[in-house]
Formats: C-alpha cells, structure tokens, sequence
C-alpha cells in the first residue's frame, strides 16, 4: 500500500445556482513516503484542486483520496499546506508565528515551544530573526518563516501550491535547494505544486504532468538524477527538461516562419 494513494479521483465543482462543472477527471497516483513529487501544468489543470483534496481543505466528489491508509475527510494536522502567500500574522514576531502550530498542543510549556520553534528557525536559516515581525523581512525569508512553521508541528507529509511563485528568480532558487535540503534531512514526503518546469525538473523524483479541460493526469515522469547530483547544467537536467517540454509540445525552434 502506497502512502498516497489516489484512485479515480474526481472533482465536480457545483456553483449557488446548481451548475456543475468537472475540475479533475479519472486520477489515478500512488507517492511512496519520503517522495518529493511535483504536479505540474498550465493554470486551470487542477493542480490545486488534486492539493486541496489531499491536504482534506475541498474534497474529491468521485473515487478515493488515502493518505497513510486513511480517507482524507477533512484536514489533519498531519498533512500541511503551504501556500504562495505567507499567512503570516504582523503582529507576532518570527518566533511567536513558527510557534502558532504548536500553541493547541497539551502539555508543551513555554520553553518547549520555544525551543522547538528555534530548531526550525535554524533548519531554514532564520534563528537570527526570531524577535524580528513579519514586515521587516523579506519575501524569500517570510516564505521560510511560513516553511518553519509548518515543519514545527512535524507532519507527515506538506503539500505547497506555488510557493515560490511570488519570489524572484534568484530567491526562488535559493529556496528550491532550501527545500530539497529540508526534505532529505527531515524525510517528509513532499507534493509540490508548479506550472515551472525548470522548478519541477530540479526538485522531484517524479512529475505528474497534468492537462485541463477537464483537468487530469497526461503522463508521469521520473526524474534520473539523485538529491545531491542537482545541476541545472548536467545532460541528465537538460535532458529531463526536454522530455517533459516535449509532452507540452513544446519545440525549442521558432514556431513562426519569418518571410522577408
Ligand atoms: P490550477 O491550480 O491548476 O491552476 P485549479 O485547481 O485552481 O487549477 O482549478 C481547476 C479548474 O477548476 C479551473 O477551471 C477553475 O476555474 C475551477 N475551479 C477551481 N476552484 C473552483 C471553485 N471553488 N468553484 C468552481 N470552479 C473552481
Ligand atoms: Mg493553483
């Protein structure tokens, strides 16, 4: 039994005034614990409709949706969801928000969560920071302040939807080997969403390529290179870009014939 298992997942959105229409169709995907998996496809494939009924915020209307043996009814603090806005509260310092996960559990004192939220400052590079608010900081450091915080109440499994959509691109790639890091030191399986294929290439093992209209899965990709091996220059990077360019049809060579 695979960790993740999704089978003939459907989702059928219903608006107030009773019209239907079909987001996901026929979903089929099995995620080993520990796997770091993108789903990836243009805006409106259903990515972050596939997340959210994993993650138990909207879920599937048809088939099944398991995480860890179990159903996914509702959400969990098991499994935790990290968006591209930082959610984070202004008024609380650093520290006081990587705490706010750990605040409704029963016997933790003061002291334990305090130290519990430094250990993850630290695993994203912010124990610097923790007296620091929100505001002072920049997008990339928020962003790993809302990546601690979901780390801190140790989950099983976190799902992020565009994370890094609103960074720029150096940022963005800092924080794409920050979060490669995290996974392997940490071992949680990650679902990562994203309509870059760069992004998808660099951080899965596998990418699930998916289509709209309606959306769905159109091919499963594994990625050869191992954590550690990662180099945007490497044959093997170029190479997997390239596959999963093709089955976007993509072609490298101009698509409009000049006529002089
Ligand atoms: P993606 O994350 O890949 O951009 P979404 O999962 O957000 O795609 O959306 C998939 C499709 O479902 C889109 O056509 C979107 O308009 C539609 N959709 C998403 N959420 C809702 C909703 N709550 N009600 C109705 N339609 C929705
Ligand atoms: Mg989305």
């Amino acid at each position: 039994m695979a960790f993740i298992e999704i089978e003939h997942a459907g989702k059928v959105y219903t608006n107030p005034a009773g019209e239907k229409f079909r987001a996901l169709n026929d979903v089929n995907l099995e995620i080993e614990r520990g796997e770091f998996v993108c789903l990836l496809g243009p805006s409106g494939c259903g990515k972050s409709t596939l997340l959210s009924a994993l993650a138990g915020f909207d879920l599937a209307t048809e088939g099944r949706v398991a995480v860890d043996g179990e159903e996914v009814r509702g959400p969990s603090p098991e499994r935790v969801t990290i968006f591209q806005q930082y959610g984070l509260l202004p008024w609380r310092t650093v520290l006081g928000n990587v705490e706010l996960g750990l605040e409704g559990r029963r016997g933790l004192s003061k002291a334990e969560r305090d130290s519990t939220a430094y250990e993850y400052l630290a695993l994203v590079g912010l124990e610097d920071f923790a007296s620091a608010h929100p505001n002072e900081l920049s997008g990339g450091m928020q962003q790993r302040v809302s990546i601690a915080r979901g780390l801190a109440v140790n989950p099983e499994v976190l799902f992020m939807d565009e994370p890094f959509g609103a960074l720029d691109a150096i940022t963005r790639m800092k924080l794409q080997d920050d979060i490669l890091r995290i996974a392997k030191e940490t071992g949680k399986t990650v679902v990562f969403v994203t309509h870059d294929i760069e992004e998808a290439v660099y951080l899965s093992d596998r990418i699930v390529v998916m289509t709209p209209n309606p959306g769905r899965v159109k091919s499963v990709v594994e990625v050869p290179m191992s954590w550690g091996f990662r180099d945007r220059t490497s044959e093997d990077f170029v190479a997997c870009r390239d596959k999963v360019f093709a089955i976007f049809n993509m072609k490298h060579e101009p698509e409009i014939e000049y006529v002089i």
